[in-house]
């Protein structure tokens, strides 16, 4: 099932994507929240503006209380940027106040003069867990979405921690919604920057699994309904200028796209 999180004449609701045109979308309104047992309610609202008149805009697909990302987790990756790859995974924070939905825009921070695209598999957490065996990993997976760990290149050099580098306010795009039915081990990830594609490969690349990633985090931190983990991004990596357009898509998810923008 396909999850999203939307505003509809100013209000907040998640509901369950249905069709498969993109033009054609309908959202089945859900009744509560889909961490804990929800139905649907039957009222269906379509994703494309309708001739009611009602608006809907898609939101980040979850607000995670964090976001835990791991670096260098495809080798191709971690050599074009000249480092190592690592022997066990290592984690960094995005911000809660880094998240972006689908169609928000990337606001290109005034500190940085290289902002660099990574497209990866976002993992969302059903519930609230600590020190999670390997084999119950899959137990506290709610779904898989898309993200960008939008990144200013320039700044992640300089300074030791990245804090600022890869938490600025919009760095971290999420959606468009979260699939829950999902084998994530052998997908097809991919980057467009104008329709170009600048970055091509396969979630079996990852150097640690989805679940070595979790046990490793969750021998250090309670994860909570909502938190996002990010799994590391394939080769090809590269600038963003204001104006772009830029794109992850990622095979039985969906496609991300959001817009730089100088900030305002
Ligand atoms: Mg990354």
């Amino acid at each position: 099932m396909r999850i999203a999180r939307f505003s509809i004449d100013g209000n907040v609701a998640f509901g369950a994507v249905e069709g498969d045109q993109p033009d054609e979308l309908v959202l089945d309104i859900i009744k509560g929240i889909p961490f804990t047992d929800f139905e649907l309610s039957g009222t269906k609202v379509p994703l494309a503006p309708s001739e009611s008149g009602t608006r809907v805009r898609l939101l980040p697909p979850v607000l995670p209380n964090k976001v835990v990302a791991f670096g260098r987790n495809y080798a191709d990756h971690a050599r074009e940027l000249g480092n190592e790859v690592p022997d066990a995974p290592f984690a960094f924070f995005k911000p809660s106040t880094s998240v972006i939905g689908p169609g928000d825009d990337i606001q290109y921070p005034p500190f940085s003069e290289d902002l660099h695209h990574e497209a990866e598999l976002a993992v969302v957490i059903g519930r609230m867990c600590r020190e999670v065996p390997r084999e119950r990993v899959k137990d506290v997976i709610f779904g898989y979405t898309c993200a960008n760990d939008i990144t200013a290149r320039d700044v992640q050099k300089r300074e030791k921690q990245w804090a600022r580098a890869k938490g600025f306010d919009t760095s971290c795009p999420l959606g468009p919604w979260v699939e829950t039915d999902l084998d994530p081990s052998d997908l097809t990830i991919q980057l467009t920057v104008n329709g170009s594609q600048r970055q091509l490969g396969r979630t079996s690349e990852m150097i640690h699994s989805i679940e070595d990633l979790i046990v490793n985090i969750t021998e250090a931190m309670t994860l909570l309904p909502g938190d996002v983990i990010l799994t590391g991004t394939p080769a090809g990596v590269g600038p963003l200028t204001v104006g772009d357009e830029v794109a992850v898509s990622i095979e039985g998810i969906g496609t991300l796209t959001n817009k730089v923008v100088k900030r305002g």
